[in-house]
């Protein structure tokens, strides 16, 4: 028994559900006692709402450890190959793997990448946290570059919202030599279509508030990571800052990651098929969706992941007026910000301070499990008005 088994509620022996297909791991994991014990107990793991357990066992109190986290982090724990810890959303996730950095150590991002995370490390940096530098996770050199004295490499792919892809092995080799921690925000893949610890990362993010939960009405976030003790070192961060998610919350991710399988195949098929129309589109400039041959990162996306994901970026003829007329022109597609759920949604990103640098008529859209003829329709008919 390692350390994390003895810890309340630590959620899953690693490799349980080895050589499984993670379609299946989505639906089979994290049901509770299985065999004889399990007999009797419910098929889902409820929220546990008690904030104190009776004194005898490991469970103490609700801050260390609920039935629920276990259940959720044992089916992402599964899916990403190591242990899962949880966390109130992805941001205090990100928060809690910034804690384990020694003061004034020095983190590389992707100049791509979710705009709250550079958010969180340039208010650390003003406050003599730590130090940060931006690189194009495209160019392998350009990210060599700037790791010289770096304690963590800070990848996400595809990249929010360009779409770029990062070559997660070649740069985690390349981190690796110089005795850098790797960490890759999969929030935009999920575990379905890539998984970085195979190709080399140390550690993997989540916000769960995006695919995995599926539904926009949770605010969640997991670290997963195949290092016993830096998931100690976290599991223990969580419980010393109380970033911790709610049983509720929990209870749907849980039941939500259930669905990821077959919404994420119809969203990405829907994705698939509005990225090939606005190609041909004469409203649209350009199009930006990994799984297109004319992407840049297409060739290197085949190889990494299995599929191109549910999120497609272009660029309206016109400027940005014109891109924002298209938001508020669409009437089935949602426009709102954030990604991941059901439904179909979009927005300009550049709308937002901190977005300087992304093109002004760039309008990402989170494809949904709509039918696909509908959704063209009203794309179609919002992108004819401007
Ligand atoms: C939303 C998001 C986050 C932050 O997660 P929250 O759950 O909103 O705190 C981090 N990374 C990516 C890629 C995201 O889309």
């Amino acid at each position: 028994m390692s350390p994390l088994d003895e810890r309340a509620g630590f959620g899953g022996e690693p490799g349980r559900w080895k050589g499984l297909d993670p379609a299946t791991i989505a639906i089979a994991a994290g049901r509770g006692p299985e065999g004889p014990e399990g007999a009797g107990h419910p098929v889902n793991v409820p929220p546990v709402l008690s904030s104190v357990y009776k004194a005898g066992s490991e469970h103490h109190y609700a801050r260390s450890g609920n039935p629920t986290w276990s259940a959720f982090e044992e089916v992402i724990g599964a899916l990403e190959g190591g242990r899962a810890v949880s966390f109130s959303s992805g941001t205090a996730a990100t928060a809690a793997l910034l804690d384990t950095l020694p003061l004034g150590s020095k983190v590389v991002i992707s100049e791509d990448s979710y705009y709250g995370t550079r958010k969180l490390l340039g208010d650390l940096q003003e406050r003599g946290m730590l130090t940060f530098t931006t690189a194009d996770v495209t160019d392998p050199e350009a990210v060599i570059g700037e790791c010289e004295g770096a304690s963590l490499l800070w990848l996400e792919s595809p990249t929010n919202p360009r779409l770029a892809i990062a070559d997660i092995r070649a740069l985690t080799g390349a981190a690796h030599e110089r005795g850098i921690r790797v960490v890759a925000d999969n929030t935009f893949a999920t575990p379905l279509l890539q998984r970085p610890l195979e190709l080399g990362a140390d550690v993997v993010l989540h916000s769960v508030s995006k695919f995995i939960s599926g539904h926009s009405d949770v605010v969640m976030g997991v670290i997963v990571t195949a290092d016993e003790e830096l998931a100690l070192q976290i599991y223990d961060i969580r419980t010393s800052t109380g970033g911790i998610p709610g049983p509720l919350e929990t209870f749907l991710a849980l039941r939500g990651v259930r669905s990821l399988p077959v919404r994420l195949e119809k969203a990405q098929i829907n994705a698939g098929a509005l990225a090939e129309r606005l190609l041909g589109h004469p409203a649209v400039e350009q199009v930006l969706y990994p799984g297109l041959p004319s992407h840049p990162g297409h060739e290197l996306a085949k190889e990494q992941m299995t599929g191109p994901g549910a999120i497609v970026s272009f660029v309206v003829a016109g400027g940005a007026d014109a891109a924002d007329a298209v938001c508020d022109t669409v009437h089935l597609i949602l426009h709102a910000t954030s990604l991941g759920g059901i439904e179909t949604s979009i927005e300009r990103r550049a709308r937002w301070a901190g977005e300087e640098s992304t093109p002004p008529a760039l309008l990402r859209m989170s494809v949904g499990c709509e039918a696909l003829e509908d959704l063209w329709a009203d794309l179609d008919k919002a992108l004819r008005a401007v």
